[in-house]
Formats: C-alpha cells, sequence, structure tokens
C-alpha cells in the first residue's frame, strides 16, 4: 500500500517566512511574511505522541532554517523521543560546504534532509547550496534526497545545470520529482498535461499543522486556501490536541478520497447535480487540484457535506478502511441511525 498510515505521521509548517520569492510558492512564503512564534512545538509533540502512534516529524515551511529556534527544539524533542525527523530545505544557508555542515551540526535529531530545488528555485539559490548541503549531510550521516519540480529525469539528464548534482547522487534513489501545482503564486502558470496514476487517490501522509496553529489534511494544492474549508481539522492554539485528532478521525470525505478518489466521488453520486457537473468537467485533472477546486467553493462544500451525512456511504468508507488500510476507527465510531427512513445519522 503506498498510502502510510496517516496519523503515525505529523508535518508541522513552522514558519511562512522564506529568503526567497519564488514565483510557483503555493504557500505564499516570502521574505516579508512575519514570523509567528504561537506554536508551541515541544509541547504540541508531546501530546500528539502521547495521544497517536507517532513514528515520523516532517518540517517544512516557509524556510525551516529560518526558524532556527523552532528547528533546535524540535530536533532536540525527535532526537530524545527517538522519533524519525524529516527536514524540508531549500538549502540557502549551504553557501560552503563548511558553513552547511556548521549548520547541519546544530540539529542532531534530523534523520533525513529533503532538498528541494528547480529553475524558480535557481534564480535565487544555486544548484551548488543544494551540492553542499547535500556533501554535508551525507558526511555527518543524514539521509538525503533532493526533490525537483516541474522537470522529468528525462529533461535534467540533458540538462547542463544539473550536471555537477547528476555526477553526485543516486539518480533513482536520491532525486524525486514532483509536478507543479498551478495554485497559490503558480496559479496562472501552466501544469504538465500527464497525470500521474498514483495521484488519482489521496496520497496525503500527514496532517500539516501551520505556524498559526490552523490544521488542513497535507502540504499539497489545498495550503493554498487561506479560507477555512471542509477539509480543516482544527486550529492546535485554540482546541486541545485531542479535539483536532477526534476532528480528523470524523473527516469522511477525506477518507473517501484516500479510499477511492475523485473517480469514486464521481460514481457515488447518483443523481445530476452541482458537484456531479463539476467533477465531469474537472475529470482530467488530478485528484489534490480537483479537491482544490472543491474546497473553493462553498456551495459545492456545501452538497459534499451534505452527501457525507449518508449511513449507508459512512459504512462503506468504515469497511474501506478496515479492508484497505486495516484501520477500525471509523468502524468503531459509526453507530446504526436511529431513524433509517431518511437514511442520515447525525455527526459523531
Ligand atoms: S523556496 Fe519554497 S517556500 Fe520558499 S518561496 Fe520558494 S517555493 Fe516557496
Ligand atoms: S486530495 Fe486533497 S487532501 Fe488529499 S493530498 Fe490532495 S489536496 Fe491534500
Amino acid at each position: 500500500m503506498f498510502q502510510k498510515s496517516y496519523l503515525e505521521n505529523i508535518t508541522l509548517s513552522i514558519t511562512e517566512k522564506c529568503p526567497v520569492n519564488c514565483a510557483h510558492c503555493i504557500t505564499d512564503s516570502k521574505p516579508e511574511n512575519r514570523h509567528l512564534n504561537i506554536v508551541h512545538w515541544s509541547e504540541l509533540l508531546k501530546e500528539w505522541h502521547h495521544l497517536t502512534s507517532l513514528k515520523t516529524v516532517n518540517v517544512t515551511g516557509g524556510e525551516p532554517f529560518y526558524a532556527s529556534s523552532e528547528l533546535e527544539e524540535i530536533s532536540f524533542f525527535c532526537q530524545r523521543e527517538k522519533l524519525q525527523l524529516i527536514v524540508i530545505s531549500n538549502a540557502y544557508w549551504a553557501h560552503s560546504r563548511k558553513h552547511a555542515l556548521a549548520v547541519l551540526s546544530k540539529y542532531r535529531g534530523i534523520s533525513h534532509l529533503s532538498l528541494s530545488t528547480d529553475t524558480y528555485h535557481q534564480v535565487s539559490i544555486p544548484i551548488n547550496h543544494i551540492i553542499n548541503a547535500y556533501q554535508a549531510a551525507k558526511k555527518i550521516g543524514i539521509s538525503c534526497n533532493i526533490k525537483i519540480t516541474g522537470e522529468t529525469a528525462d529533461s535534467i539528464r540533458h540538462s547542463e545545470l544539473y550536471k555537477p548534482l547528476l555526477s553526485l547522487v543516486h539518480p533513482e534513489k536520491e532525486i524525486l520529482f514532483q509536478t507543479l501545482s498551478t495554485v497559490g503564486r503558480a496559479s496562472t502558470m501552466n501544469r504538465a498535461k500527464e497525470i500521474s496514476v498514483v495521484k488519482k487517490v489521496c496520497l496525503s501522509s500527514s496532517p500539516l499543522v501551520r505556524s498559526n496553529g490552523r490544521v488542513i489534511p497535507c502540504c499539497h494544492e489545498i495550503i493554498a486556501l487561506k479560507q477555512p474549508n471542509t477539509l480543516d481539522m482544527g486550529n492546535v492554539t485554540t482546541s486541545s490536541e485531542k479535539m483536532v485528532i477526534s476532528n480528523i478521525q470524523n473527516k469522511w470525505f477525506f477518507y473517501y478520497l484516500r479510499l477511492w478518489g475523485i473517480q469514486g466521488l464521481y460514481e457515488a453520486l447518483t443523481e445530476e447535480s452541482l458537484l456531479k457537473n463539476t467533477l465531469q468537467a474537472l475529470s482530467e485533472t488530478d485528484v489534490c487540484q480537483v479537491c482544490y477546486t472543491l474546497c473553493s467553493n462553498k456551495e459545492l462544500e456545501a452538497e459534499i457535506d451534505t452527501l457525507f451525512t449518508s449511513f449507508r456511504l459512512r459504512l462503506k468508507i468504515a469497511l474501506g478502511m478496515k479492508s484497505i488500510f486495516n484501520d477500525t476507527h471509523l468502524l468503531m465510531k459509526l453507530r446504526y441511525p436511529k431513524s433509517t427512513n431518511t437514511g442520515t445519522v447525525p455527526e459523531i
């Protein structure tokens, strides 16, 4: 199964500041953004670790190394609790290999460094920074990969720009590719035509806690939505971790997307509706882009919320979670409706 166990992972977006201002940024990160310091990250992790079977903490931003004291706090916690810590960075700090070594040596809890680069990053951050960070990470035993947006294995093989990097890394194992998401600052850009088969179902592997405490289901397209939407999972600055985890476990629409994706949702709709027509019109688009469109529109959201009050549909999801993920939490929560005439159940 390619989807990971959802609550074994958490992603923390510890700042929305970034030293650069890429044209394709879906989080709208930039140097002028205010760095919020309102979430007590180690307290949050302590409670989350206690309530779930947490194994991996991912840290992203903005640029996480910009929030050095928060990163240090998280690194210390993960080292102490023996959790895997993955940090995603653009390597702006790696202007020399010596400096990269000095920076990484401060964070002993980091187990994996995921370096991101592409032609937009390279307007401000030369590829040498990625090479320095990669070499420094390897020297002190941190595993490392490089994530490139908007390119393919073939295009980088023929590019002079990536030559020094390719001579250093294992291209199949250490280089990952992702398609350009046309939301956020990239909303006017053209998306690549091919749609990855795996992206036909929701592949989110962890909830994402933003620097303002808001919890959302992933770090994909939906991260660009600033307004509250049906997939929001709460806020750790105003609710307890227990409440937020309970919200996550009640997101029937989200679990449906993880099991059967957008195509499954289209097939579940028997009657003509705005939702059905919208899904049909977007049938060639990948699941995250459709998810973003649905959650940006209040009318469509209302239809989704109504659809997922159906007991029959909830039962199907609960059984799917049990048989595909061996996850029984929805089955345990499901209550038979008091009145089966309407086919609806109250919120659980
Ligand atoms: S480096 Fe990443 S976070 Fe920073 S502006 Fe570019 S895309 Fe956004
Ligand atoms: S389908 Fe929606 S929730 Fe799932 S990863 Fe994509 S944007 Fe996130």
